[in-house]
């Protein structure tokens, strides 16, 4: 056997930098992927006590239900202790609740917890299922312009990002499933398929998902980002559990964040196979997610009716606004998540600035477009009348 000591001694180290760094560096060089990432640009924030309106998170405008204030207050006085490092009682309960609409609504699923992996947020359930799977050089195929996330949990991950572009004309803002599914090579390991897509808004069809599932080969993972799921009304959308049923590889990703309004406590989760939620779980941040998440986010499931009466609710705001905007001359893609886009191009950061004057903030990509959130009928009659003075 080799020992220790001739490997040691085998062992030429380099030349030692002596350079002092400059002040405020460390002198030690960063990961190429990491020094190259693009930021995550968040949507402006509010200052406190200002009257402008906050339309440009996606977030739910509606504070948190009685209910699941109780169950934060009460989680609250156990901040010394960890939480359950699996979230068994909220992984049971997802399970429990993702099963129940899988039977109420004819599908051949039981969601037992071995296939429910939760995170800080479906951002960290989405990095740790590519840390789950990529090996470094391996390509990720991802629609784009789509949610930006993305290319920075791929670089981070080691990966390769290979964007897609959107459908060109005719169908603004759909992703183009038939070029995602042609951009898969040997290397691919994921596809993300971004349904609704944020920030343009459309969901995918049955009959294109199922000609570019069986497309795809059935050992790359094709991510299903729901994030918009229960903001869905478009029939010819596919339930993405049935989906899940009959593809192993499809792995759904949902979140607490936008119907149940809880994106304060980051927390959402991917259903996926059991080996491969294993390999999640065996990535994920241990204690990620806070006891005060996992209890609201079960106070939430115990209060679904009601939330997702609220969510029918920004539906029925979402349609009004679309109606009010399309009143205005607006061409706008179809909205099936909490948001509208507004393909402005090169005028978007001039817009953007013109809704913050007027008190209303939503979110620019430049160069490309405004996304803006529906909220509270204020805050909407705010942008409705910010929209229409563009039109003049
Ligand atoms: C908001 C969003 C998510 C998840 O956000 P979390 O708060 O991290 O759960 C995931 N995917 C898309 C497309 C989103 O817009």
């Amino acid at each position: 056997m080799r020992g220790f000591g001739s490997s040691v001694r085998e062992w030429h180290p380099g030349p030692v930098s002596t350079d002092t760094p400059a002040p405020g560096t460390s002198g030690v060089p960063l990961r190429t992927a990491v020094a190259a990432l693009p930021p995550y640009v968040p949507g402006a924030r509010t200052e406190p006590g200002s009257r402008t309106f906050k339309l440009s998170s996606n977030e739910n405008p509606y504070p948190p239900l009685p209910s699941v204030l109780d169950a934060i207050r009460e989680a609250a006085g156990d901040t010394h202790r960890y939480p359950d490092m699996y979230a068994t009682e909220l992984t049971e309960t997802v399970a429990a609740s993702l099963t129940d609409h899988a039977t109420s609504h004819g599908i051949p699923l039981t969601v037992t917890p071995d296939q429910v992996v939760v995170g800080t947020g479906s951002v960290a359930v989405l990095a740790h299922v590519l840390q789950t799977v990529c090996e470094p050089a391996d390509e990720v195929v991802v629609p784009w312009r789509s949610f930006e996330a993305y290319p920075i949990a791929v670089a981070v991950s080691g990966a390769t990002f290979v964007p897609v572009p959107l459908a060109s004309s005719g169908s603004a803002g759909r992703l183009d499933l038939p070029a995602l599914a042609a951009a898969v090579s040997d290397r691919t390991r994921v596809v993300a398929v971004c349904t609704p897509n944020n920030p343009t808004g459309p969901a995918v069809h049955r009959d294109e998902l199922d000609a570019f599932l069986a497309a795809v080969p059935s050992d790359v993972l094709v991510l299903l980002d729901e994030a918009y799921v229960e903001f869905v009304r478009d029939p010819e959308v596919p339930d993405g559990l049935a989906v899940y049923a009959a593809h192993p590889n499809v792995v759904v990703l949902r979140t607490f964040s936008k119907a149940y309004g809880l994106a304060g406590l980051r927390v959402g989760y991917a259903v996926a196979r059991p080996d491969l939620a294993a390999g999640v779980r065996s990535v994920s941040t241990p204690f990620g997610v806070s006891d005060l998440a996992q209890r609201a986010a079960i106070a939430s499931l115990h209060a679904q009716d009601e939330l997702l009466e609220r969510v029918e609710a920004l539906v029925v705001e979402r349609a009004r606004m679309l109606g009010e905007l399309r009143d205005q001359g607006w061409e706008l893609p179809d909205a099936q998540g909490n948001f509208v886009w507004f393909g402005l191009g090169e005028e978007t950061l001039r817009r953007g600035a013109e809704a913050r004057e007027a008190g209303v903030l939503v979110r620019p990509f430049a160069g490309e477009g405004i996304r803006v959130t529906v909220g509270e009928r204020d805050a909407n009659d705010a942008f409705l009348r910010v929209a229409a003075s563009w039109r003049r």
